[in-house]
């Protein structure tokens, strides 16, 4: 026997069976404390990963919202430009057949037209380069569909 065996080794260990049963036990709870801890861990590790998804998802998102924002005030300007456009047309048409003098008028819409105008040009620009940049193809340089895997134009596959 085991016990026996270590008893002569070490005569003066008085319960070698409670110190074995104590060693086995200490084992084990060291092995529950290391599974515990690598599962910890690893919750941690998708944790990270959970959230950089996230953060991944939400800077999508409102850059979208965004996105959404602003095409909806470039609407708002397009109507506002018609509206001037007419306008600047009725005065135009009024100065013209002598039916009232609105010169200063038609000048201080055309000069806000003009802002309008600037203004709109510039959203633009900024909707565009919000806009995801269309892939372009290696071989013929033509536009590739998005989520395209093949040039329409030149049959090449498309490789990132
Ligand atoms: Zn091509």
């Amino acid at each position: 026997m085991l016990e026996n065996y270590i008893q002569t080794l070490f005569p003066n260990l008085a319960n070698i069976k409670i110190i074995l049963g104590v060693t086995c036990q200490m084992s084990f709870i060291q092995r529950m404390a290391e599974g515990a801890k690598q599962l910890s861990e690893r919750a941690r590790g998708f944790g990270e990963f959970a959230s950089d998804r996230a953060k991944d998802i939400t800077k999508k998102s409102s850059e979208l919202l965004e996105l959404t924002r602003m095409k909806h005030e470039l609407r708002k300007l397009e109507k506002e430009m018609e509206n001037n456009l007419a306008g600047i047309g009725a005065l135009y048409y009024q100065q013209q057949s002598g039916q009232a003098d609105v010169g200063e008028e038609l000048q201080r819409l055309l000069e806000s037209t003009r802002e309008l105008d600037m203004e709109m040009k510039e959203l633009e620009e900024q909707i565009s380069a919000m806009q995801p940049k269309p892939l372009i193809c290696s071989d013929c340089g033509k536009e590739i569909p998005q989520g395209g895997r093949f040039c329409t134009y030149c049959g090449k596959q498309v490789t990132n």
